[in-house]
């Protein structure tokens, strides 16, 4: 029996994961989850899942949710004694990622905020289940080291990395890899219709049913920028062993190149369960709930480059690769600036790319190495991106 932990519960990874393990009560149990405020749906998840430990960001919720059990226990007739202990703030995040009661991490957090428990669980040596891309983005450099010094496994979740992952498992001759991008909603939306798409339009992903910031980055292809990012840490690739293709139909998950011209590729449904059952049963595989693909039906399979004038964001993603130092850290803490402000109906969609290309030239490139200039960099790329914001 493994013992879980989920990071980021509430979300759609979160809801992903639990559907997974309900399939398997006899292979794992869950130790804690976390949410960031979403107290109710949390309440729903401690009843059905009677977790150890629950961590929500603040006091606040904390205690809605502490409230929020008391009185289910009161109005149930079933006695159901509910011995979760509700802990609120980061050191609680970190330690439930780290604890020794937990074998298995789901880092499910959205944008950086995920960075230091992902890491807390590594620094434990915990097998890490890695959706959240942005803690690589962020800290790949200290975070692939804390990996290796400590005996952590870190298992890809995100689509692409888990199909690359897969793919290479026990094979030699590697000389390139390529990630598959769907191209999101606007693969065939002019670039002068760009600026003027809403909210609604940007987050109504064609294949994959995902949370809302991930959605605006599918939409902008920053997604695919940030997972050549996160395939450079992953599996110690350059830049230039790194392609992205577009492929609409999001059935071919990613290919690796091999050096006898041969190419390894793998293909499943546009559905998180499958990577995430992946992950969970390494080296072995189970069931999913996914059901097994139909190539007839999901044919044709379309591929073609990216367009890298109307997807800036990916270009900027290559290009802060390239430059190193703490230039892929302010690009992702640019983009979540801007993205949230995007959601908020602050600024155009095409201000996005205009944010994060004017934060990567005002920020100076130094090298990162330790968690405080991670922290501090962050911090500086976001006030910036956040002054420019606010000057459009
Ligand atoms: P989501 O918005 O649906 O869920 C995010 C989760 O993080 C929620 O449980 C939320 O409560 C929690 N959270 C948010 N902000 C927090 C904070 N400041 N502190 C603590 N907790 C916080 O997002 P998602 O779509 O599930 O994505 C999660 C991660 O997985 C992202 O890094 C995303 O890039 C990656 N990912 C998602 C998918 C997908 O299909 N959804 C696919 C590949 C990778
Ligand atoms: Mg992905």
């Amino acid at each position: 029996m493994k013992n879980i932990t989920i990071l980021g519960a509430t979300g759609s990874i979160g809801d992903s994961t639990l559907a997974v393990l309900d399939l398997h009560p006899d292979k794992f149990q869950i130790f804690a989850l976390s949410a960031n405020t979403n107290w109710q749906k949390m309440l729903d998840l401690c009843q059905k899942y009677q977790p150890k430990i629950v961590v929500m960001r603040d006091e606040k919720s904390a205690e809605k949710l502490q409230n929020g059990l008391k009185n289910s226990s009161k109005n149930s007739s079933k006695k159901s004694a509910n011995n979760t202990q509700i802990l609120a703030g980061k050191q609680a995040l970190n330690d439930i990622a780290a604890a020794a009661e937990t074998d298995f991490v789901m880092a499910a957090i959205v944008g950086a905020a995920g960075m230091e428990s992902g890491l807390a669980a590594a620094q434990a040596g915990k097998r890490v289940l890695l959706a959240n891309k942005e803690s690589l983005v962020l800290a790949g450099d200290l975070f692939i080291n804390a990996v290796r010094e400590n005996n952590a496994e870190l298992i890809p979740v995100d689509s692409e990395h888990s199909a690359i992952f897969q793919c290479l498992s026990g094979r030699s001759g590697l000389s390139k890899i390529q990630l598959t991008a769907s191209g999101g909603p606007f693969l065939h939306t002019r670039l002068e219709k760009l600026q003027n798409v809403s909210v609604a339009e940007a987050i109504n992903h064609p294949n994959w049913s995902m949370g809302r910031k991930i959605s605006v980055d599918s939409a902008t292809m920053m997604n695919k920028g940030l997972e050549v990012i996160e395939a450079h840490y992953l599996f110690g690739l350059a830049a230039r062993q790194i392609e992205v293709v577009i492929h609409p139909q999001s059935i071919l998950h990613s290919s690796v190149y091999f050096a006898d011209g041969s190419t390894i590729s793998q293909l499943g449904r546009a559905d998180m369960r499958s990577a995430i059952a992946y992950a969970l049963a390494y080296p072995q595989r189970m069931d999913s709930g996914v059901a097994a693909l139909d190539l007839a039906e999901a044919s044709p399979l379309e591929f073609y480059p990216p367009d890298l004038d109307k997807f800036a964001c990916l270009r900027l993603a290559f290009a802060a690769l390239e430059q190193g130092g703490n230039a892929c850290a302010a690009l992702n803490a640019a983009n979540e600036v801007a993205v949230d402000g995007f959601l908020n109906g602050k600024i155009g969609f095409l201000d996005i790319a205009k944010i994060i290309e004017k934060t990567l030239e005002k920020m100076p490139n130094l090298p990162v190495d330790n968690l405080q200039n991670i922290l501090e960099n962050d911090q500086k790329s976001r006030q910036i991106a956040l002054e420019l914001l606010q000057k459009l």
